[in-house]
């Protein structure tokens, strides 16, 4: 099954801003919910649909990957196809929230006959930002975000403390309404929250002051998170029932921190693998020197032996990254490069040529360049110091 463009999915432009397509999306996620189409199959794949598609495009960095490489740019989610739930995304009553401020049954409650089953609260999602050689050997990072907690002044109830309240008489305290439709194939019994107190039963002469009657606020948690050694861009951590309020008893949600890897000036990381690029000069790749490299742990010598081609790869072994929750650590690879001079002085120019009329045994260069004729003369002194004129080569260009 082929997948729809997202953007054609919300119906949207491709230079659409986040309000645009927030309208856009609760638009048709009103349309498409579950809730107002039950029963309905294809109005709950087309639900399914354009919250994936909004999930993606609402996320910049995930709308980014999508604009860049359609589908396939962010398909790390592509295995929550069909049959997934919706854990992280918004019920109905959320997107009644978002759209009419808040206050919608208070955050409490479902919709429908749901209404009093225990529901898990919202998943919080956080971000965290790590240094390459952070992700390598884990980091205590501070995390803070906000979260929905009971009102600490009406611990939950929504009234002013101290002021009275009474049992909601629209629903006689069930905090549900029923209505009844009659249609072809007899009575039909649907069940709403109730309208006047959203489903607490209760209503009271004056709200909280904090929380303005809903008896949950949004306050500001922290903690101390520890990121394993080893932990890689795009990785996920849950801590399990640190998210949002659950309803009726249920869990709170979880708090999914998700990993980011800056990446390094010189390193570059495939698995628990790191990749070097070293270059050295022509002279070195030739003769063999020793070269300093740098690793996670510091700076280590490294034997070019001579006669090293371009495109080595050596291996230092056990100087990449640490195992993610296990042991061992993968290896750093050094990628020899060598470095092709341009702007070469007349010494240096002169030397390359001296070297290239001992290596050609005196045919004439395939460069052909004007003035060596000059240098070519120096053919007299073959044989006579060959070190010499490999260390003055190796001077000239290091
Ligand atoms: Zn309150
Ligand atoms: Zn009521």
């Amino acid at each position: 099954m082929s997948k729809s463009d997202y953007y054609e999915l919300l119906g949207v432009d491709k230079s659409v801003d986040s309000n645009e397509l927030k309208k856009a999306y609760r638009k048709l996620a009103m349309k498409y919910h579950p809730d107002r189409n039950p029963d309905d199959k294809e109005a709950e794949a087309k639900f399914k649909e354009i919250n994936e598609a909004y999930e993606v495009l609402s996320d910049p960095e995930k709308r980014r990957l999508y604009d860049q490489f359609g589908h396939a740019g962010v398909n790390q989610n592509a295995g929550a196809g069909p049959g997934a739930g919706f854990e992280g995304f918004g019920g109905f009553e959320d997107i009644l929230n978002e759209m009419f401020g808040g206050g919608f049954g208070g955050g409490f409650g479902g919709s429908g006959a749901r209404r009093n089953a225990p529901r898990k609260g919202k998943d919080i999602r956080v971000d965290v930002t790590l240094e390459f050689e952070e992700a390598a050997f884990g980091k205590k990072v501070d995390i803070d975000f906000f979260r929905t907690e009971e009102c600490d002044v009406c611990h939950g109830n929504g009234n002013e403390p101290g002021t009275a309240t009474h049992k909601c008489s629209t629903c006689n305290g069930t905090g549900e309404v029923r209505y009844s439709q009659r249609s072809l194939f007899g009575e039909t019994i649907s069940v709403k929250v109730c309208p006047t107190c959203k489903g607490k039963g209760e209503t009271f002469d004056q709200a909280c002051h904090q929380c303005k009657g809903h008896g949950i606020i949004r306050k500001r948690y922290s903690r101390q998170v520890d990121i394993p050694a080893g932990a890689f861009h795009g990785a996920n951590m849950h801590l399990r029932g640190e998210g949002d309020l659950g309803s009726n008893g249920g869990p709170r949600g979880d708090v999914i921190i998700v990993i980011r890897v800056k990446p390094h000036p010189f390193f570059t990381r495939d698995n628990n693998d790191i990749y070097y690029d070293l270059w050295i000069s022509y002279a070195q790749a030739v003769l063999g020197d020793e070269v300093t490299i740098p690793t996670i742990d510091g700076k280590v010598k490294l034997t070019i032996h001579p006669g090293t081609p371009v495109g080595k790869q050596l291996k230092l072994k056990g100087k990449g990254i640490p195992v993610l929750n296990g042991y061992g650590r993968g290896d750093q690879y050094v990628r020899v490069n060598i470095e092709v001079p341009t702007n070469l002085n007349k010494k240096q120019k002169e030397l390359l040529e001296a070297f290239e009329t001992e290596r050609t045994g005196g045919k004439k260069p395939t460069t052909g360049e004007p003035g060596t004729s000059e240098a070519r003369s120096g053919k007299g002194k073959k044989g006579k110091d060959d070190k010499n004129f490999f260390d003055k080569m190796k001077d000239a260009l290091s």
